[in-house]
């Protein structure tokens, strides 16, 4: 009976799912080995004890935040949306600006809620294969092409796209939103942290252009559910119609910034995982049957001979990597850089199953 009840569209949807199992080394979700600096749990601890107003529905415009934010980019408050997790933007983004049968262009393989959102929305979903004997490197051309010859609303673009580690040049970015002025064009740099590379600094030329960023993977804050946009004002308030009111807790907000403002801290552990990224990517080539993709983020796509009888064994030891179901992905596993300690786990058990098999 409720089977009947649902939108027709949604009948055969697949849910975004997680493996939620118990683990003694967790590089499945590309989160940071780094907890909360301790000067901010002080800071945090002293607000809690003079009473957070936890009483009060929290600003709705994270305005505080978005201060921050602001001053550090160097852009105007009024282009900067904040969201529970960039996931939530994505999802904002697609109600705001994609209607009924209307196209949503965007990368094969990346993150799959690009699809999942699209089709919630009620969108058509048109997708572009990165192709993997070209290391799945973008072709910008083909994407100008699909999006033009479909009409697309938006195109998203996932720069380092997940899972495959690749990064997509500013000039193909500034290509596409100056070939494609009639479409929006999102750029999710949830990982961008780790490639010291941003399209921020073409805001100022595109007004359809918009950038997705999250406190979730560099920042350590996976837990607090906080990401943004940058934008300029015209997109930003059409967003704002669309964001639901009060959604970051006032606890999210408030260590967000705190977080925020701990840059070194911050600098320090991206730049420990960008060598830990170097140390794991030289370390899995030596290790027979193992291919790997360079990767401009806190991630590594690992070709194996048996991807996911390797996954399951890793998991049996208590390693939680990514593996995929389908059938390009279905013969990787994607491993979240993590701690010296973690990776060199990672590095042995992997070893002794390959060895094994
Ligand atoms: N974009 C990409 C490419 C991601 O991989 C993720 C999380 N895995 C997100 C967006 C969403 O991150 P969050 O909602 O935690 O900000």
């Amino acid at each position: 009976m409720i089977h009947d009840l649902i939108r027709p569209e949604l009948k055969d949807f697949v849910p975004y799912t997680t493996n939620q199992v118990s683990y003694r080394v967790k590089l499945d979700a590309n989160e940071s080995p780094f907890d909360l600096p301790m000067s901010v749990r002080k800071k945090l601890a002293d607000i809690i004890m003079e009473g957070p107003e936890l009483n009060l529905y929290p600003d709705t415009d994270s305005i505080e935040l978005r201060k921050t934010l602001s001053a550090y980019w160097g852009v105007d408050m009024e282009g900067i949306v904040v969201g529970t997790g960039s996931d939530q933007l994505i999802q904002v983004l697609v109600n705001t600006f994609v209607g009924k049968g209307d196209k949503v262009v965007y990368p094969v393989p990346s993150f799959g809620m690009y699809k999942i959102d699209t089709v919630i929305g009620g969108g058509s979903t048109v997708e572009v294969a990165l192709k993997e004997d070209n290391g799945f490197e973008y072709d910008i051309d083909e994407f100008i092409s699909k999006a033009k010859d479909e009409k697309a609303k938006m195109v998203i673009l996932c720069t380092p796209n997940n899972p495959t580690g690749n990064l997509l040049s500013l000039r193909n970015i500034e290509k596409i939103c100056s070939m494609c002025p009639n479409t929006v064009i999102v750029v999710d740099e949830a990982y961008a942290e780790f490639a010291e590379e941003s399209a921020v600094e073409l805001l100022p030329k595109f007004e359809n252009l918009i950038i997705l960023r999250t406190l979730s993977k560099a920042y350590g804050l996976a837990g607090i559910r906080c990401g943004y946009s940058l934008s300029g004002k015209a997109i930003a308030d059409e967003i704002n119609k669309v964001k639901p009111p009060f959604n970051i807790s006032s606890l999210s907000q408030l260590v967000a910034k705190l977080v925020f403002e701990e840059r070194e801290e911050i600098d320090r552990r991206i730049k420990y995982l960008t060598e830990q990224r170097t140390y794991l990517a030289e370390e899995l080539k030596k290790i027979e049957g193992a291919t790997i993709f360079p990767s401009g983020a806190n991630y590594i796509l690992v070709k194996l001979p048996d991807a996911q009888g390797v996954a399951k064994e890793l998991e049996r030891r208590g390693i939680l990597v990514r593996s995929y179901g389908d059938p390009v992905l279905s013969k990787y596993i994607r491993v979240t850089v993590g701690s010296k300690e973690q990776n060199d786990i990672l590095l042995e058990e992997l070893a002794s199953i390959l060895a094994s098999a």
